[in-house]
């Protein structure tokens, strides 16, 4: 059985669900198409989430990652980044 991977960091501070490199969200999706990008991402300047929450991964669509079982995530904890002007899944690791 899979358990939801926790958000360990993201770095994407300008997210509306970020707080102190911290997700917010309960859950976020992952993956546009191949790519890792954060699809809850969401530049606005006024913060949201669930403050005494830190957030997981619901789903992912990168299955070139050899962590997505199924399109879901295996790995323990992915950590997440700014990459050319949205987020990144930095766990993807290529199969
Ligand atoms: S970019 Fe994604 S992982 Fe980072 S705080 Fe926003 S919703 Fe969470
Ligand atoms: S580690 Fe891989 S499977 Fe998990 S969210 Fe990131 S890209 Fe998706």
């Amino acid at each position: 059985m899979i358990s939801m991977p926790r958000i360990l960091s993201c770095s994407v501070t300008e997210c509306a669900y970020n707080v102190n490199n911290e997700c917010h969200t309960l859950a976020i999706t992952v993956g546009d198409g191949s790519h890792a990008s954060c699809d809850t991402y969401y530049r606005t300047k006024v913060k949201g989430g669930a403050v005494d929450q830190i957030g997981g991964v619901g789903a992912c669509k990168a299955d070139a990652c050899k962590f997505n079982k199924a399109f879901e995530c295996s790995a323990p904890g992915i950590n997440v980044a700014a990459h050319s002007g949205h987020a990144d899944c930095k766990t993807f690791t290529q199969r």
